[in-house]
């Protein structure tokens, strides 16, 4: 059981409670998940995850129409949230080791299609845990 803390509202503790129970199904029992109350900054977002630089701490926030979404596209949107994290090491070692050896438009360039595999990564895994997973409300 855990002790849920800093809980604004029934729908940040609902996506709270969901995040935590499928962070613990996947194996992510080490990290701390917190839902921020606040949508993401970036509109076209249903969902974003911002992980505590050197902590296992992750924060997501979810759009103001995420609760419109089916249950599917709902779990599936957590869990690519939840994968993020997991990749997270990674892309930022190749972040540094990329900032050391360039700088300008080209690290911008090569950043950005760093950024384009993560995704595509994060969602072909995702799409192959969440199927496993229980909807929210279940
Ligand atoms: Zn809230
Ligand atoms: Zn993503």
């Amino acid at each position: 059981m855990d002790l849920l803390v800093h809980l604004c509202c029934a729908r940040c503790s609902r996506w709270t409670r969901y995040a935590r129970d499928t962070a613990n199904l996947m194996q992510m029992r080490d990290f701390i998940v917190e839902v921020e109350h606040d949508p993401p900054s970036d509109e076209r977002a249903l969902a974003t995850v911002e992980v505590a630089e050197g902590r296992r701490l992750m924060r997501m926030r979810f759009h103001a129409l995420f609760d419109e979404l089916t249950l599917e596209e709902q779990r599936y949107a957590v869990v690519h949230e939840l994968v993020h994290p997991l990749l997270h090491p990674l892309t930022e070692t190749v972040r540094s080791a990329a900032a050391d050896e360039f700088g300008g438009a080209a690290l911008r360039m090569f950043l950005g299609v760093v950024s384009r595999d993560v995704e595509r990564t994060v969602d072909t895994l995702a799409n192959v845990i969440a199927p496993s997973l229980p909807l929210p409300g279940s």
